[in-house]
């Protein structure tokens, strides 16, 4: 069956996602699977983050060079992440500053609801 199968890679996607010790991108993780021999193409490795990240079950950001990155996150709540642009590694941040700079901009210029998204890359202390 079809449908089993797509579960099975599926679930091989999110457990390589878990693993990853930060944010990885669709070609690194493929090339995780790869190495495992689970013969799953890239395709669907692509479809299944998306998958993910539309379900909440993911992070999902954009890099500098514009390369999307997917995390299995272990906050539901809106936060904020330190990344490491050399080895992907993230730290959950909370930023108040943010929150409140965000929603004082917005209302200045008569902006409801206004959400955003921000993240630091930088070098972490193991790849400084
Ligand atoms: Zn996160
Ligand atoms: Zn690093
Ligand atoms: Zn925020």
């Amino acid at each position: 069956m079809v449908t089993q199968r797509n579960t099975w890679q599926k679930d091989k996607v999110r457990e390589a996602l878990c693993e990853a010790p930060g944010f990885v991108s669709a070609q690194r993780l493929h090339a995780t699977l790869r190495d495992a021999d689970t013969g799953i193409g890239l395709a669907t490795v692509y479809r299944a983050l998306a998958g993910f990240a539309a379900a909440g079950e993911a992070d999902q950001l954009q890099s500098p060079d514009g390369e999307s990155l997917y995390r299995a996150c272990t906050m539901s709540s809106h936060h904020h992440h330190l990344i490491c642009r050399s080895c992907g590694k993230a730290v959950e941040i909370e930023a108040k500053a943010v929150e409140q700079w965000a929603q004082e901009t917005a209302a200045q210029h008569g902006f409801r609801e206004p959400e955003h998204v921000v993240d630091i890359f930088g070098l972490c202390a193991d790849c400084a």
